[in-house]
């Protein structure tokens, strides 16, 4: 196959791997940096143009998106998709999972467990919505951080209230979560290919931090999921129709909650905990739906002539 991995930077880990992986199965891979793609977006012929060359011929492409370049790196994944090239992550599924609240919103309706989570946007309201999910202490997301940045414990009701007075005055979107003390500054991210967990790992926030984010220290060890959180994160990547993702659980004292689910899970944390070939599990995976797709097609077609 011809695989294109969209990322800024070859020389990330998840990048490396998943290149490593798919030329050691005997495939061509070509890393192309969203950023420097540019479109023709005509009805006919929809054409991607890279650094003065047109990108043609790929049958697969692994979108490896960072947050801040989303929207514009969800419209080159959506001209790929035009290309009737097979995306590991569909569009429409990254785009989903990058709102905090909408994602929020399509797990509960699906009964999934979460936190009790509250959002607003008039200050006025405060005082109800802390009321709402439970008081203090709670805490409180910026809707648009990563990595822990944006994620804060407020202790006391006070402190609640000026945190998101705070927010608010700049203008930022947050929600309002119970705090799930009991997690004790723990996670478990489940690493979800195809409908299956594959890979697991426990991370550990250091002493005193509630974040078990390891871009803030967290430290990550093999852990086993129980039947119930196994379910929840594939449950939850299915709601999201995400084929490859990463879905952050805590224990909570009512079983499994879902945090987040992230579209462009990195390797490195969790091959490195699980010792498990996790890249090469995902180009095993897209193989195999590759093939399924083409099939498919050409059955239609072969219908379509009859
Ligand atoms: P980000 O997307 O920035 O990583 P998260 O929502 O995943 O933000 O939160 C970062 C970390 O903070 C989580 O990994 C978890 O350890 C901790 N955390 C987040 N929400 C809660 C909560 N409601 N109760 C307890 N801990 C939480």
């Amino acid at each position: 196959m011809k695989i294109a991995v969209l990322s800024r930077n070859k020389k990330l880990y998840s990048t490396r791997r998943l290149v490593e992986a798919a030329e050691q199965r005997g495939h061509e891979v070509q890393v192309i940096d969203v950023l420097r793609c540019y479109m023709n977006i005509t009805s006919l012929k929809p054409t991607i143009h890279y650094r003065g060359e047109v990108l043609e011929g790929f049958d697969a492409v692994i979108p490896r998106i960072g947050a801040s370049v989303t929207f514009y790196g969800t419209a080159v994944l959506r001209q790929f998709e035009m290309m009737n090239v097979f995306p590991l992550n569909e569009s429409v599924a990254i785009t989903r999972s990058r709102d905090k609240l909408r994602s929020a919103q399509l797990l509960a309706r699906k009964g999934v467990g979460m936190p009790v989570t509250g959002f607003a946007h008039n200050p006025d309201d405060i005082n109800d919505l802390i009321k709402e999910v439970g008081g203090s202490p709670l805490v409180i997301k910026l809707l648009e951080g990563t990595q822990g940045i944006g994620v804060v414990l407020a202790e006391t009701k006070k402190a609640a209230e000026s945190v998101i007075q705070a927010f608010m005055g700049l203008k930022a979107n947050i929600m309002v979560q119970e705090f799930i003390k009991e997690a004790g500054g723990s996670d478990l991210r489940c690493f979800v290919v195809g409908g299956k967990v594959v890979a697991t790992m426990k991370r550990q926030g250091p002493e005193g931090e509630f974040r078990s984010n390891l871009h803030r220290g967290g430290i990550a060890s093999l852990v086993r999921l129980t039947p119930a959180e196994r379910a929840t994160a594939v449950r939850a990547a299915s709601i999201m129709g995400l084929e490859v993702c990463g879905v952050d659980l805590l224990r909570s004292n009512h079983g499994p909650v879902v945090m987040e689910v992230n579209s462009s899970p990195g390797l490195e944390g969790i091959e490195k905990a699980s010792e498990k070939d996790v890249a090469g599990i995902i180009i095993q995976y897209m193989e195999k739906r590759v093939a399924e797709v083409a099939h498919r097609t050409s059955r239609s077609r072969t219908r379509g002539k009859g």
